[in-house]
């Protein structure tokens, strides 16, 4: 090339690169790099938008009336707050919350069975598969949203997930996704383990076996967040379980500490994201639930097909795509099966191209 012609050809470069930037190209235009996605097993949005529930704080749940001023306050704005202070004085005032039936937001599941594995699976995958119609720990036939993406170059070896119940790794189909899932009492295996992890694999072979197939969350969120600080996954995934595990054992004093302790992780979680560069103002928060419960006085201990009311669930988004609408009112309907389709779309990715089924992305959410 001659000087004459690449003078006009580095404007020319420039003016296309400059263009290139700003057409809706894979990454749509948006800032999301990075999604922390976190799950609470069986949290009902009836705790989440209106805090602890009256009727249910009663001796037999487990709760003395010394211990009410733990979780009371006579607003429901208020006694949310107290429960789950982050969701509620940071991702509610710059993000997203749905699930408010009560204020005409409705998310709901579309699986019809309303327990764990149908649940998760709808999550990931972004529909119903009526085979998938119990807990058994067989191996997910379908494609999750974090395997497809991996899948992808600018993602695989970066998604790691961790699960406090030992179903997942079925669930996220370990033998075929190609990336790392961690669940139940497992240790991370590894040649260069990091003393914090090192300690935690003691502490869950050390730990009393309170339920068999998950230990305390407090294990796993801090496995995960050891491996978030080392490995810095663009995608991490952690689920809890206390708070379906407290429920079903009748004592609401605990799956209520549990929702506290779930909120403070994932405060821990995106504070500490924000304090790195990698994260920082590039990093989408999901939060949500694989079901909802029964009510009060008695069903909300349970969930499942014939319970009514086990159907809803909430579901919250925060980072730098999404407007800051904070708590919704008067939605349309949205279903857990549109959760992978929007995980993805907050990457620029179009996972319904992929998997037609899949419910559409929650564009309210994906709109900066
Ligand atoms: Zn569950």
């Amino acid at each position: 090339m001659n000087t004459r012609n690449s003078r006009l050809f580095l404007p020319l470069l420039f003016l296309l690169l400059l263009l290139s930037a700003h057409a809706k190209g894979p990454e749509g235009g948006l800032h999301t790099r990075n999604i922390l996605f976190v799950m609470t097993d069986g949290l009902r949005w009836q705790e989440v938008f209106h805090g602890a529930d009256e009727a249910l704080m009663v001796k037999e749940n487990g709760i003395d009336d010394s211990e009410k001023a733990k979780f009371w306050q006579e607003t429901p704005e208020a006694r949310r707050e107290l429960l789950m202070p982050f969701l509620w004085r940071t991702v509610a005032a710059q993000g997203q919350v749905f699930g408010n039936q009560d204020k005409g937001s409705v998310a709901v599941l579309t699986n019809g069975l309303n327990f764990s594995y149908p649940g998760y699976s709808e999550t990931f995958c972004g529909f119903a598969d009526p085979r998938i119609n119990s807990n058994a720990k067989k191996p997910n036939p379908n494609v999750t949203v974090l395997e497809w993406l991996n899948g992808k170059s600018p993602y695989r070896g970066e998604v790691a997930a961790f699960g406090a119940w030992d179903v997942f790794p079925s669930i996220l189909n370990r033998r075929r996704c190609g990336f790392l899932v961690n669940a139940g009492y497992e240790p991370m295996e590894g040649k260069r383990l990091s003393p914090t992890m090192a300690l935690l694999n003691r502490l869950k072979q050390e730990t009393i076996r309170y339920w068999g197939g998950e230990p305390f969350d407090s294990l796993t969120f801090e496995t995960a967040f050891e491996y978030f600080k080392t490995e810095k996954p663009r995608i991490l995934y952690l689920s809890l379980g206390e708070t379906d595990e407290w429920a079903h054992g009748g004592r609401y004093d605990l799956y209520l500490e549990s929702a506290r302790n779930f909120d403070a992780a994932v405060k821990t979680l995106w504070e500490t994201a924000q304090s790195m560069p990698r994260y920082r103002g590039k990093t989408t928060l999901i939060l949500a639930t694989d079901h909802g419960r029964g009510l009060a006085p008695d069903a909300w201990k349970g969930h499942g097909q014939d319970v009514q009311g086990s159907e809803a669930v909430w579901m919250a988004f925060m980072g730098p795509d999404t407007p800051a609408l904070g708590e919704r009112t008067q939605t349309e309907q949205v279903t857990q099966s549109q959760i992978a389709s929007t995980l993805a779309a907050f990457l620029g990715e179009d996972y319904c191209a992929a998997v037609p089924q899949a419910g559409k992305p929650i564009l309210d959410v994906v709109g900066r």
